[in-house]
């Protein structure tokens, strides 16, 4: 995943399987370090947090039949993946921009989810959908012809902006998961300040883990770490948007966590939660079916 950012050059080889570098960012991973077959190892098999968490999430909305923009949603997070793998994999400026326009297309669907969290059951928005597409469609083919990034950076910034703000007012105008707004929030920042951190203070990072022993310097890589948070968030932030839909359908649901960080939401509309494996019960804000309920950690 590269949000774009200023040419952090390093002073290395570029040597590689995948030849010289043509990519006009670099991160704070020294390339071909790890194995000669991907230019930044960590900062590649990270976006397995991409990947994994989102399939599962397809299969929970298939298995309790929510509407499939979150299912394209879902889709969407795991192009980031995909996308950002392979521009960390081989550091070609083909690759990072697969990675800057799956960021670009997937942030649409976040915000078409958002929009039409009141929308009437089962109805798509087709002049929304338009729009989005004409959007993204115009800022991925402009950015491919000129190949300038401040343009892209803000078609990408706008998208988010909006909705962030569509997020913060869902949030605010129903009753929903308090859990499900700060987690993906503070997983957000801080993934921004690991992000901020590894792009300014480079060779300090770079100090400390020349120090650290071999498994302790994986510690180090923040980059990769900054996958994982952003991972998550996007993961927990469509369980937001799946679970304000649900509460606006007055579907029941609940929320429970894998290993306690890995939210999914569970709608059993036809049946009480099963108590099977349920161990705490951590965010029943008022007791009623439709709000948050943090059920079971598995
Ligand atoms: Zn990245």
């Amino acid at each position: 995943m590269a949000p774009a950012t200023t040419d952090n050059l390093l002073v290395e080889p570029d040597t590689g399987f995948w030849g010289p570098r043509t990519s006009t960012l670099d991160w704070c991973e020294r390339n071909y370090a790890t194995t000669t077959y991907i230019a930044e190892f960590w900062n590649t098999i990270s976006n397995i947090v991409f990947i994994i968490p989102p399939l599962f999430g397809i299969a929970f909305a298939w298995r309790d039949r929510v509407d499939h923009r979150f299912i394209f949603s879902y889709v969407g997070v795991i192009l980031i993946g995909l996308g950002s793998s392979s521009f960390h994999l081989t550091l070609h400026i083909f690759s990072q921009m697969l990675d800057e326009m799956s960021m670009l297309w997937a942030t649409s669907f976040f915000l078409y989810c958002l929009m039409e969290t009141h929308s009437k059951p089962r109805s798509n928005n087709g002049s929304l959908i338009q729009i989005l597409y004409i959007y993204n469609a115009f800022a991925s083919l402009s950015y491919i012809i000129m190949q300038e990034p401040l343009f892209f950076q803000v078609a990408f910034g706008t998208l988010t902006v909006i909705m962030m703000v569509r997020g913060c007012y869902v949030a605010m105008s129903q009753d929903c998961c308090r859990y499900l707004v700060w987690y993906p929030m503070i997983l957000y920042f801080t993934a921004f300040v690991l992000w901020n951190i590894d792009n300014l203070y480079c060779e300090h990072v770079q100090r400390l883990r020349d120090s650290l022993p071999s498994p302790l310097s994986v510690l180090t890589q923040l980059h990769a770490w900054w996958h994982v948070f952003v991972g998550i968030a996007c993961h927990a932030q469509i369980q937001f948007s799946c679970h304000s839909r649900s509460i606006f359908l007055k579907r029941h649901c609940t929320i429970w966590t894998w290993c306690g960080f890995l939210p999914f939401l569970e709608i059993h509309d036809d049946k009480q939660p099963s108590t099977t494996n349920i161990s705490t019960q951590l965010a029943n804000q008022s007791g009623k079916e439709t709000k948050c309920r943090l059920t079971k950690e598995l």
